[in-house]
């Protein structure tokens, strides 16, 4: 009867910590959560805001540039000015006095501040632009592709076949190579979690293999038209997913990571 009941505590036990573990592995393999603000204000953002903010910020370098767009980006130019003045005289953004503005606008502000701040797609420095050279795109995200079959799921990038193709940002090779739909294409996956994916390219750098990490501004390969962009110009499919499987538009962060990229080589 002891041993029984002994072996009975144990077995308890032994389930206990099995249930225990399968808890931490889950939680340490399961993606990261997004709260559901994040991306429809970072996708919502105008590139034009985006960059007249940074262009600002160059001319008062005092000024965080968060700040500046988390301000500019929710409030009117006469009621953001008064807060900017304050900033540009070293008043620290938990000390602004916002007067009449309603009381839930700095909330509003701050948590937008908070999001600018973690997610750095519009920092100048954080991304690269992928393509080298001149360029051409615009906004298709959404438009049908194969009669309505499927949306487009990314940005285009005309230019043409043969120019560099770059990672915008530091990371590691998780797939390679070909499928149907994009050709020869590379997957990254980012240090900030996201999976980038570059599709229709002509060659893939033969330095890259799976697993490999890549830094920011690293050759990925070089623009093409393979997959289903067989008969259509050269250029390169740019798609973002984050880590819940969710692809979002790729093109305000491109156009401001291509503005920024313009400025800093100039
Ligand atoms: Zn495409």
């Amino acid at each position: 009867m002891k041993i029984l009941s002994k072996l009975k505590r144990i077995l308890t036990q032994l389930s206990l910590l099995t249930f225990l573990a399968i808890v931490a592995w889950h939680e340490l393999h399961s993606p990261p959560t997004i709260l559901s603000d994040v991306y429809p204000y970072l996708t919502s953002l105008s590139p034009a805001l985006v960059k007249q903010c940074i262009d600002e910020n160059r001319t008062s370098p005092t000024i965080v540039l968060e700040e500046l767009l988390a301000i500019r980006s929710t409030l009117p130019d006469r009621e953001a000015q008064p807060l900017i003045e304050q900033l540009k005289n070293y008043v620290p953004f938990s000390d602004l006095d916002w007067g009449l503005i309603p009381k839930n606008t700095p909330k509003n502000v701050q948590r937008r501040r908070e999001i600018l701040n973690k997610y750095t797609y519009y920092h100048p420095d954080k991304y690269r632009f992928p393509v080298i050279g001149t360029t051409w795109f615009e906004d298709s995200f959404g438009a049908d592709r194969e009669g309505g079959k499927r949306r487009h799921e990314g940005t285009d990038l005309f230019a043409k076949e043969g120019t560099p193709i770059v990672s915008i940002c530091g990371g590691k090779v998780e797939q390679l190579g070909w499928n149907r739909l994009g050709g020869e294409r590379v997957g990254i996956r980012g240090d900030d979690g996201n999976y980038y994916y570059y599709a229709h390219l002509q060659y893939i750098s033969t330095s890259l293999v799976k697993g490999k990490r890549v830094e920011e501004g690293w050759a990925l390969g070089t623009m093409g038209h393979t997959g289903v962009a067989l008969t259509t110009p050269d250029h390169l499919h740019f798609g973002i997913e984050l880590p819940n499987g969710q692809w979002i538009n790729p093109y305000p962060f491109l156009e401001v990571w291509q503005y920024a990229g313009e400025k800093r080589g100039s």
